[in-house]
């Protein structure tokens, strides 16, 4: 028998998650960012379960060839555009469109003689990360229009703290420089991600750019998922495989971070950080066994973590466990952790096998 962790991954869900950005955004058309394998979720069958989304983002360029060639005909957008002008042969051949958020890339295209394809212009609005400055749009719009790519320009930008309600201003700052670069040029516009698509609806103009929602997980530390009626899709789970009882003041796994107080009954699980569960989540974090809420005792090791079955009823080895999926949400445990559901999400390791819808 395989070892027992698996990541379950529900199509239901996200098609359901895309119907709630559908209804965030009735206006706009829906490019899912499908970044790091689908932010862990697998790339293929991700996009499969996203029936009629309307394109897709991402950075792999690899990973943008092997949508084209499972057949989707929808844009594809590599987010950090071309590294090379070799590489944009490959754009040219697949169709594939790129952000251009430096006039290195620029210069790149002409050394290319202006292969045709589909432009994302990333303007600099404030999060000072990607992005060419808002007062040279003009003029490198005016370039790119004299070497024939007027209709296939979009203008784009990326909200820094549109998930933070104490950041409101800066989100407004960048809408307004947006406003300002783009308001002389008729070309469509691409601003939100997950977070403010589902709080600034004044960011939503063309093509939203939604990733963590779709995967049913919260952009937002003080609204959850649920609260947004969005379904979990992955399911990580696993199996207890050993049983121990222990004697107050027995320790438990490295460095005996945990010490027995009282008589209890403990379960090693098969699942540690080398499978994607985060290190640094403490004693409590909530972990289901046999569908009853335990917790985590001590410290993550590579392959293992232990829980808590004093009061676990029915319990023996192969004993169901999840440690992330309805019932505990990945926001929950990264909270504990001290991360985000983004990073526990992309952080699944390739020898967990995933169970596709
Ligand atoms: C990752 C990414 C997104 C999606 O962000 P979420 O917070 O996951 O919705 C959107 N736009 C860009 C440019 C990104 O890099």
């Amino acid at each position: 028998m395989p070892r027992p962790t698996q990541a379950f991954i529900d199509c239901s869900a996200l098609a359901h998650n895309l119907s709630i950005v559908r209804k965030f955004a009735p206006h706009s058309h829906v490019m899912a960012v499908v970044k790091a394998d689908a932010y862990g979720h697998g790339l293929l069958q991700t996009a499969q379960a996203l029936i009629n989304v309307d394109g897709f983002a991402l950075l792999e360029l690899d990973a943008a060839i092997s949508l084209r060639d499972a057949g989707y005909r929808q844009p594809i957008l590599l987010l950090e555009g071309f590294f090379s002008t070799q590489e944009l042969a490959l754009f040219e051949q697949y169709h594939l469109s790129a952000v251009i958020h430096h006039p290195e890339q620029i210069a790149m295209l002409l050394a290319a003689k202006y292969p045709q394809l589909n432009l994302f212009l990333k303007i600099n609005t404030g999060m000072n990360r990607l992005g060419l400055p808002p007062e040279r749009i003009s003029t490198i719009i005016n370039q790119l229009q004299e070497n024939h790519y007027q209709k296939n320009i979009t203008l784009m930008t990326h909200f820094a703290s549109a998930d933070d309600r104490a950041q409101h201003d800066s989100v407004i700052q960048q809408l307004e420089r947006f406003q300002q670069a783009a308001h002389p040029h008729a070309h469509l516009r691409s601003l939100a991600n997950s977070a403010a698509l589902i709080r600034y609806p004044q960011s939503h103009a063309d093509w939203v750019r939604p990733g963590i929602m779709l995967y049913g997980a919260s952009p937002f530390s003080d609204q959850t998922a649920t609260d947004l009626d969005l379904r979990p899709v992955m399911t990580l789970a696993s199996k207890i495989i050993a049983i121990h009882e222990l004697k107050a003041g027995d320790k438990v796994g490295y460095h005996g971070l945990f010490q027995a107080e009282r008589p209890m009954r403990i379960g090693v699980v098969a699942c540690g950080y080398a499978d994607g569960y985060p290190r640094h989540a403490p004693t409590n974090t909530p972990v289901l066994v046999n569908n009853q809420l335990s917790r985590l005792l001590g410290r993550v090791s590579m392959d293992m973590l232990t829980v808590d079955l004093t009061d676990i009823r029915d319990v023996q080895i192969n004993s169901p466990v999840i440690l992330w999926g309805k019932e505990i949400s990945v926001d929950a445990v990264a909270q504990r952790a001290g991360t985000t559901s983004y990073e526990l999400l992309c952080a699944l390791a390739p020898r967990v096998e995933k169970i596709a819808c």
